[in-house]
């Protein structure tokens, strides 16, 4: 059975936010005036638990998922987490189970992930200068802690890893070219991402985001570069590789080069919430359905209904979008 939606995208993967709460707080995701000591997280008892979570999961790939991201907020604070990756990863027809994280707990879980059944990575890390990834991550952790988390990840065996990088213009976009020597020759794939006006807190203005275009460029003037095919159709990450053979570069371009028409991506909150797109309003709860005793029948067929209805294609409508519309945040969605 295989799910389609009104634009005839399927439903290929899926992002499952595992918590809402974070050890960081990044400008552009969390920022701490909002996401402070007075903010109300999900309880545990708002939360699915793990054998909620394989009962969704298991619903979406008889759907026709393939790919599972586990994310949040920060996953790895979810107690446990190697315990949901092992449940999940014995999903008949699950094929690639994956997670995103800030790295900063990874070095303490990266071996217990692997040996759970984890397949790959991806570490969000911003900067290798101290001082802006200070800023941005608005938090006490060091850059050291990110890179010894990758190495422990690497050793675990789960390399090669995505490194996810958020460009803003005028905080980190001078260190573009130093981060991608950074990571140069290693085997890691740096992704560059266009800053997004995901949720509603962290100000976003179409002046902040740099245009990967000229990424590419101001890369490609210092370590030249040439373009690769897409490993499939969907796949966000324009491909790029160095011509001296050090290895692969990815460049987002969610904001100047949508790609709405290919997505097939859902996405479950950590309380149990579908969301069809990234900037979706409002999600459509199955955690009462997983509560009240429905069949593993009846949650596929609402799943299905749900992706049936979709018509999202917010980032091509962005222009035309009026401003005050209201979002949902990304840390509870997950990125
Ligand atoms: N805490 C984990 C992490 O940071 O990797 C997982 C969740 S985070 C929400 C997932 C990804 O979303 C990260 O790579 C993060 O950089 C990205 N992200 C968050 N806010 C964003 C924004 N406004 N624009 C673009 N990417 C964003
Ligand atoms: Fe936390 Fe990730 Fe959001 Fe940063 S991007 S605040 S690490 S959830
Ligand atoms: Fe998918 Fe929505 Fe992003 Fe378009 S805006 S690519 S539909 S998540």
């Amino acid at each position: 059975m295989t799910a389609v939606d009104q634009l005839g995208r399927s439903l290929g993967d899926l992002r499952l936010s595992v918590t809402d709460r974070c050890n960081m707080r990044c400008t552009y995701c969390m920022p701490r005036e909002i996401f402070g000591r007075d903010y109300q997280f999900l309880s545990r008892q708002q939360m699915l638990s793990y054998e909620e979570i394989t009962r969704v999961v298991k619903a979406f790939v008889q759907l026709g998922t393939r790919k599972v991201r586990i994310t949040g907020g920060e996953p790895l604070l979810r107690r446990q987490l190697p315990q949901l990756v092992k449940m999940l990863s014995v999903i008949p027809g699950l094929e690639d189970l994956t997670l995103t994280t800030n790295g900063a707990l990874l070095q303490q879980y990266a071996q217990a992930l692997a040996d759970a059944g984890l397949q790959r990575l991806t570490v969000s890390l911003d900067a290798v200068d101290t001082e802006v990834f200070a800023a941005m991550t608005d938090s006490d952790i060091a850059v050291s802690q990110v890179m010894e988390g990758i190495q422990a990840a690497e050793a675990a065996g789960l390399g090669p890893i995505k490194i996810n990088v958020v460009v803003k213009k005028n905080v980190n976009d001078h260190l573009v070219v130093d981060l991608a020597r950074q990571f140069h020759g290693t085997g890691h794939i740096i992704r560059f991402i266009e800053y997004m006006d995901v949720g509603a807190t962290n100000g976003w203005q179409l002046v902040d985001v740099v245009p990967v275009a000229i990424l590419v460029d101001r890369i490609n003037a210092v370590m030249p570069l040439e373009p690769l095919e897409p490993n499939y159709q969907g796949e966000v990450a324009r491909r790029w590789r160095y011509v001296d053979g050090g290895g692969e570069v990815g460049f987002i371009a969610s904001v100047s080069q949508p790609f709405c028409t290919d997505c097939t991506r859902a996405r479950v909150s950590a309380d149990g919430k579908v969301y069809t797109c990234l900037f979706s309003s409002q999600g459509h709860d199955l955690r009462h359905l997983l509560r009240s005793g429905s069949s593993p029948h009846d949650l596929t067929q609402v799943i299905d209904s749900i992706w049936h209805s979709r018509k999202d294609r917010y980032s091509e409508l962005r222009a035309a979008q009026a401003p005050s519309l209201s979002k949902v945040e990304m840390s509870y969605i997950g990125g």
